[in-house]
């Protein structure tokens, strides 16, 4: 059996989205800055992709910015809500300690320029606390920002409190919604979200493209300079086939939001439930505030890495930490963030389903995780202390 359990790292495109794309690599090819008929068809396609993008979210399409993708988009909210700040005077920031490395790096990155950065506690179920953000916001915070859903655990944040929150207290609102879009419903207005990072390649749309939303009014300072494509706020010609995949995707996505929730949840719930059955292991994060698609566990004595390449022995494709962490000895900072101790972090393992699994899938990957565990337990030294009770366990049988 071949299963992609690693929805959460990128997606396979759908049909829709490939199809989409294809008049605008060798028909409508033209650059949407020329004046001839080819570029103002392509401009066209454009402006029509940023209106449906806009539907989708509920949004203005005139605070829609095309970007390269979700790192792009967070990248430039933090940095134009920072510069908003300043002008102010306002130079504190707000974030979680779980946040994507786009997020947090571009933080650290402004704190090297002299602003000063909060980053709120997620707890043991990866949820960050409305009253926390409450209690951080100062006189001089100029942005609060928080994901949507967790890329690692899949936990969904109280979005929609967090920016009525930050309403009622005059802060920007921004929200890595990469995880959450296509997955769960967004709308910028119900969920009082002034600035929003989606990509495209986490739901069924090409790599390499992106949008960042901004409420009218927010002033975008640029990350990318040149030519005056996106109202002047993002140079560069537009990936107009990569808009258009991203398009088609989104609205596939949005549209079967309903089903999709439906057919996946019990599916996610029911493995779940068999790996709870694997003793020393436990589930990262809320039970029930998560993706319909997403689980995520801790197993001790097991290194994630090794359980990935047995798994892929399997034909079994999942994540161990983020896929930008994989690779690197430290274990996953979200991990630690809700306070698993570094041995057990090291033994974690991400499962995100596609919506085309089967019951059989899902009971295929119960076994074969079960069994490799198992496994790999029987071998390692460091489990041989555990059971002889010279080191203690961190989890219950
Ligand atoms: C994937 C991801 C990103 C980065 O998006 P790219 O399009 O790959 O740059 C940012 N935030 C979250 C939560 C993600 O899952």
């Amino acid at each position: 059996m071949q299963i992609y359990a690693d929805n959460a790292a990128t997606t396979k495109m759908s049909r829709t989205a490939i199809e989409a794309m294809l008049p605008y690599m060798d028909q409508v090819y033209g650059n949407p800055s020329s004046l001839y008929s080819i570029g103002q068809k392509a401009k066209e396609a454009l402006e029509n992709a940023r209106e449906r993008c806009a539907k989708c979210l509920n949004a203005d399409p005139r605070g829609i910015f095309f970007t390269s993708g979700g790192s792009e988009a967070d990248n430039q909210a933090l940095v134009s809500a920072a510069m908003l700040g300043e002008k102010k005077g306002k130079k504190h920031l707000i974030s979680s300690a779980f946040e994507h490395h786009a997020i947090l790096h571009t933080l650290k990155k402004l704190e090297k320029q002299g602003f000063e950065v909060t980053l709120l506690p997620v707890h043991e179920n990866g949820v960050v606390r409305v009253e926390e953000v409450a209690e951080a916001i100062r006189p001089d915070t100029c942005l609060v920002s928080i994901m949507a859903a967790n890329n690692e655990l899949g936990t969904l944040q109280p979005v929609k409190e967090i920016g009525a929150l930050c309403r009622e207290r005059g802060v920007l609102f921004h929200t890595d919604a990469v995880q959450a879009a296509g997955h769960v419903k967004i709308d910028v207005e119900d969920m009082n979200i002034d600035m929003l990072s989606i990509s495209a390649h986490k739901f069924h749309g090409p790599k390499g493209v992106g949008l960042l939303y901004a409420k009218r009014g927010i002033f975008l300072t640029n990350i990318i300079e040149g030519g005056a494509q996106e109202r002047g706020k993002r140079a560069g010609t537009e990936n107009i086939p990569g808009i258009m995949g991203m398009t088609a995707a989104l609205e596939e996505a949005c549209a079967r939001l309903e089903d999709y929730t439906k057919r996946l949840t019990p599916l996610r719930d029911r493995l779940i439930a068999g790996l709870d059955r694997i003793p020393y292991g436990e589930l990262n994060g809320d039970r029930e505030k998560r993706l319909p698609g997403t689980v995520n566990f801790c197993f001790e004595g097991i290194e994630g890495e090794s359980l990935l390449l047995l798994l892929d022995d399997k034909g079994i494709s999942a994540s161990s930490g983020s896929a930008c962490t994989s690779g690197s000895l430290d274990p996953s900072h979200v991990l630690l963030a809700i306070g698993r101790p570094h041995e057990v972090a090291h033994g974690s393992l991400r499962l995100s389903l596609g919506d085309d699994i089967t019951e059989e899938e899902v009971d295929y990957l119960i076994t074969s995780v079960t069994e490799v565990v198992d496994y790999l337990r029987r071998m390692s030294p460091f489990w041989r202390d555990l059971v002889s009770g010279k080191r203690k366990h961190v989890f219950e049988a």
